[in-house]
């Protein structure tokens, strides 16, 4: 596999003041299983200073210069061009409390979370494989670089790392990395939200999800306590189901009110509003009929047709709904039927007219809309109104 132009340039410059710069980790590990790299890291002995220099005539961003990373911008593509790095102590399983740079590729390599991901290549040298991590892609294996209960100690993220490797490659944790993973997995309560829900969200959509969330079920427990009782679906259908039903599945399955719990646990890790919102509306419907075509009209007058389609992804998920009710509200959408205020004959200014107002116009014509998706009154002006005055 020919590496990208940008990085070839990148590695080049380096050569020509003298250094030593090579592809690593996360790219390497990719190329080699032959998919295509989300974004390429290069490692080199120049130091900040020098990089500095090196690409003075290149769009740069100083943003992780302090960890000796500087970002080099090659058509419009940025990549990260880091020092060769130690770490320092870690005193609270996060952050390392400094870091120090080091001209041996060797530290750089041994600071790194696991064999598959402290691989570094470049065309001159060819593959640096210290740890056997070639060995390792081949034989689907995650392994902790050195001593796991040490590593995970260090950064208790990688724990959940492990986790989330194992579920996105389809392979299996090394036997002591996974004995140190139960051993130290409450230091992942000292992880911060956001880096936890990150490597949450790529984790539950990998192919080896299900596996994973089933033989570390004690440690998703620590981070989603919400769960902590855990149930999970047939596992045909969570295979094939996207990650934001397959987490919806869990929490409607494993909680005795599953919308609350979705919520409380959403907020705790930080999740953006939209996703956090779509998924207690769908779990706060989910008991809700929806086999006729009545009730799945009624479940779009509750929700929306967003949710509507949210539930029954859920309900398939769960094995409770089939592809004749989704074909059923697709025809109910599709063939222009009133399901929302706006879709009706008459508006709040209708009602303003016939005496009605403030909150009360907002509930009547929900109650109108119910009426008419439960088929007892149709969508026509004329009737709606004279429903409304004999109602009054
Ligand atoms: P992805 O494809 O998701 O980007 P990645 O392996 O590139 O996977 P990144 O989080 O981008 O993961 O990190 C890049 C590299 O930095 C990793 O491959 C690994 O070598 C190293 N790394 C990242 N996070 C840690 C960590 N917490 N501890 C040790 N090494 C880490
Ligand atoms: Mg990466």
């Amino acid at each position: 596999m020919k590496l990208p132009g940008g990085v070839e340039f990148i590695i080049s410059r380096l050569n020509e003041a003298g250094h030593r710069a090579d592809i690593v980790g996360g790219c390497v590990r990719d190329r080699l299983l032959g998919k295509e790299p989300n974004d390429y890291d290069i490692t080199t002995d120049a130091t900040p200073d020098e990089m500095h220099k090196i690409f003075s005539d290149v769009r740069t961003l100083d943003t992780g210069i302090k960890h000796g990373t500087l970002t080099v911008i090659i058509d419009s593509t940025p990549y990260e061009v880091t020092t060769y790095r130690l770490d320092g102590k870690y005193s609270d399983a996060r952050h390392p409390d400094s870091v120090s740079f080091t001209e041996k590729l060797s530290d750089d390599l041994s600071r790194r979370d696991f064999t598959v991901n402290a691989m570094c290549y470049n065309a001159k040298d060819g593959y640096t494989d210290l740890f056997f991590g070639k060995r390792d892609l081949e034989s689907r294996i995650i392994r902790a670089v050195g001593d796991p209960v040490v590593r995970f100690s260090e950064d208790a993220l990688r724990i959940l790392r492990a986790l989330r490797f194992a579920s996105t490659l389809d392979f299996h944790i090394e036997e002591k990395t996974s004995q140190a993973i139960f051993e130290v997995r409450e230091l992942l309560l000292r992880v911060s939200a956001e880096r936890i829900f990150t490597e949450w969200k790529k984790l539950v959509a990998g192919v080896g999800a299900y596996r994973i969330i089933r033989e570390y079920s004690s440690v998703i427990s620590l981070i989603i306590p919400e769960i902590s009782k855990l149930h999970l679906p047939a596992k045909e259908n969570f295979f094939t189901a996207s990650p934001e039903m397959r987490e919806l599945s869990l929490f409607a399955l494993s909680c005795d009110n599953p919308a609350e719990a979705y919520i409380s646990a959403m907020q705790r890790l930080r999740s953006d509003n939209k996703r956090k919102g779509f998924g207690a509306s769908v779990l706060s419907a989910i008991n809700l009929p929806s086999s006729t075509r009545e009730e799945l009209h009624l479940l779009l007058v509750r929700c929306g047709a967003e949710c509507a389609v949210g539930v029954l992804n859920l309900k398939r998920l769960l094995g409770v709904s089939n592809a004749v009710d989704m074909d059923l509200l697709m025809n109910i959408i599709d063939s222009g039927e009133c399901y929302k205020v706006a879709d009706m004959k008459i508006n709040g200014e209708d009602l303003m007219s016939l005496g009605i107002c403030g909150k009360n116009i907002g509930r009547t014509l929900e109650t109108l809309l119910v009426k008419i998706a439960s088929g007892e009154i149709k969508n026509e002006r004329e009737e709606l109104l004279s429903f409304v005055t004999s109602d009054k």
